[in-house]
């Protein structure tokens, strides 16, 4: 058995994901946002990216198949499967000031930001590195006119997305602090770190099938 990490609500987690591992993020109790973000071991100025990956999936609603790219464009994250359909990845962590600007909320309220950069300064990320957030679970929707509504998280307990990583990580997750995003209730969010399963794994593009399965 993997790591697991369970997130009480408004908290966070930093920690470093290996290449080919998969990393599986669930919603215990539904309608419960957890933002991602992640940057390459070797090098924290490789980090990913919102802009590279919705370019080259052509979509903003991204889910099993798509490949997460870093602003290098090399492949950070695969998801491997998706039991919800809808993630966000136009909108930043919550953070003070988005409390303060958009809600008018000018005391202290925690943030996904704040809990990123608590769990990744240890990496040596510094708050102006993080960047947009994939925002797991997070249900946005976008009207004709370009305006934005966040609605309530389409997942139900025991929903999930899971991702294989691509490269050497380092990674920051967090069970979100923002009331609209959450349908007003915070939730914990449970990490759980597996090594890769062959039952779940599809083969590498241009990999040739393992000679074992051809004595039919
Ligand atoms: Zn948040």
């Amino acid at each position: 058995m993997g790591e697991r990490y369970h997130l009480e609500p408004q908290t966070g987690v930093g920690f470093t994901l290996e290449r080919g591992r998969l990393l599986k993020i669930s919603d215990p109790r539904g309608e419960q946002v957890s933002d991602l973000t992640a940057f390459a071991r070797e090098d924290v100025s490789e980090w990913l990216s919102s802009g590279r990956t919705i370019d080259y999936a052509n979509t903003i609603y991204l889910t099993a198949g798509h490949v997460l790219y870093s602003n290098r464009s090399r492949p950070m994250f695969t998801i491997v499967e998706d039991t919800v359909g809808r993630h966000d990845f136009l909108l930043t962590p919550c953070s003070r000031e988005t409390f303060a600007l958009l809600y008018d909320f000018h005391d202290y309220h925690p943030s996904c930001f704040e809990n990123l950069t608590r769990h990744l300064a240890a990496f040596g990320i510094t708050p102006d590195a993080i960047p947009t957030t994939l925002n797991v679970f997070m249900n946005v929707n976008v009207l004709p006119s370009g305006a934005l509504r966040i609605l309530p998280p389409r997942s139900r307990p025991g929903d999930h997305l899971l991702l294989r990583a691509e490269m050497d990580l380092i990674v920051g997750v967090t069970a979100c602090s923002a009331e609209l995003s959450n349908n007003g209730r915070f939730k914990p969010i449970d990490i759980e770190i597996h090594a890769m399963e062959a039952e779940v794994a599809d083969p590498a593009p241009g990999h040739a099938v393992p000679a074992t399965r051809a004595s039919a």
